[in-house]
């Protein structure tokens, strides 16, 4: 199904263990270290230094495998399409708010409609050359949507365990792929649970966010793409609508691997993780200066890809926060679908929820300075408006009605 033609060179050197830096084997089917934390990929940077330039990137297909060096694949990718993401200025919320540029990085144009295609292929990738026959996953849509598509085009067994009021939509979905797909009562660290008695039980892989290690390196080609799409020059501010944080923690240690391979500078955008009030346990830990977050009893919230009570990368995610200088805003599900209606009818923009509450942020940084005039801002939106449930906001033609009142 590839038509990817690249040779496959792999300059992966080792995983890490996220906590204790204590080393493990390359290329390697592996969930948490020792300790129960995330494993990263760790590569030769020197060596992609030596063999791969941005020049060279120029001449490459528009898609995510581009940056093929600094992925851990090991033969040519099985793939659905993974297009480089436009950037859409958004100059209505620019001019409304002072600003340089607002940017949107629209996710949505993804396979299966959003980001979580980018991590679930290499996850999927990497599990299919590595021999595994089934993946199970916790999923609040989007991530088993994913999950059973490149699962599909792979030939593995999926499985996917979903909160019980997931949208029909995303439900049906994962189905149609062919995955088992259940409704369990419960959120998603209750579904999270059962993957791992499985996993435990040698059933399956499992593929939970941050529990298996590749994920995040192709949640990683978010902070590639974006730099590479602004020239090696990063935005001064990036909101992310932050669930299990795999994209900010990927972008952050994208932005750092660019550094070293001396394509970017110094500079770091202020990382700005975006929750609900409804389920903030990174916000709360951010602004009480804790380390880890502790669970968000009875999580809710409309944008359902940030419905994550806790994180078991929460320390990864702070600490990206803090590093850069940024922070965590919580915005209300009245503010999310608000932004979302109105840059809907503003700029022709459909975001999902999770999109839409990176806008809200945007607004209240602005407004309590964390964000100045002038700025170039870069807001994520993770995935297509379409893959959610929308409000009724359609009349009806009566029979007879007088066609004027239609503007009425
Ligand atoms: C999964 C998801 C998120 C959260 O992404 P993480 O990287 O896991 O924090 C945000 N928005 C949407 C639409 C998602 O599907």
């Amino acid at each position: 199904m590839s038509t990817h033609t690249l040779p496959i060179e792999n300059f992966v050197t080792h995983l890490e263990c996220s906590q204790t830096g204590k080393h493990y084997r390359r290329n390697t089917q592996l969930n948490l270290s020792d300790v129960g934390k995330p494993l990263l990929v760790r590569y030769d940077l020197k060596a992609i230094k030596a063999a791969v330039s941005p020049a060279i990137l120029n001449q490459r297909p528009q898609d995510l495998w581009r940056y093929q060096e600094l992925l851990p694949l090991t033969q040519a990718p099985i793939s659905l399409g993974e297009s480089v993401t436009p950037l859409l200025s958004c100059q209505y919320l620019a001019r409304a708010l002072d600003l340089g540029e607002v940017l949107i990085k629209d996710e949505g144009r993804l396979p299966t409609g959003s980001f979580k295609a980018r991590g679930i292929a290499m996850a999927v990738n990497l599990a299919k050359s590595l021999g595994v026959q089934r993946m199970a996953i916790p999923t609040n849509g989007n991530a088993g949507a994913a999950l059973a598509a490149y699962c599909a085009a792979a030939q593995i067994e999926a499985i996917c365990f979903c909160p019980d009021d997931t949208p029909q939509v995303n439900l049906q979905e994962m189905a149609y792929y062919g995955a088992k797909t259940f409704r369990v009562k419960g959120l998603i660290n209750d579904c999270g649970k059962l993957v791992k008695q499985g996993a435990d039980q040698g059933l399956w892989f499992d593929t939970a966010t941050l529990k298996e290690p590749y994920r995040i390196e192709g949640k990683k080609t978010m902070g590639l793409e974006l730099a590479e799409q602004l020239n090696w020059i990063l935005p001064d501010a990036i909101f992310y609508p932050t669930g299990g944080g795999t994209g900010l923690i990927g972008m952050w240690k994208a932005f750092a691997e660019l550094e070293a391979l001396g394509w970017i500078d110094s500079r770091r955008p202020k990382m700005i993780a975006v929750q609900a009030d409804t389920c903030a346990p990174i916000v709360k830990a951010f602004h009480t200066g804790a380390d880890h977050a502790e669970l968000w009893p009875e999580a809710q919230t409309i944008a359902s890809g940030i419905r994550v009570p806790i994180a078991i990368g929460d320390f990864l995610i702070l600490k990206a926060l803090r590093e850069s200088q940024g922070t965590a805003i919580a915005v209300t599900d009245e503010e999310i679908l608000e932004s979302q209606k109105n840059l809907a009818k503003q700029t022709g923009i459909l975001l999902c929820p999770e999109g839409a509450a990176t806008a809200a942020a945007l607004i209240k940084a602005r407004q309590n300075g964390t964000i100045t005039i002038d700025a170039k801002v870069v807001l994520f939106n993770c995935a297509s408006g379409l893959k959610y449930p929308m409000p009724g906001l359609v009349q009806t033609f009566e029979p007879g009605q007088d066609i004027a009142t239609v503007l009425d």
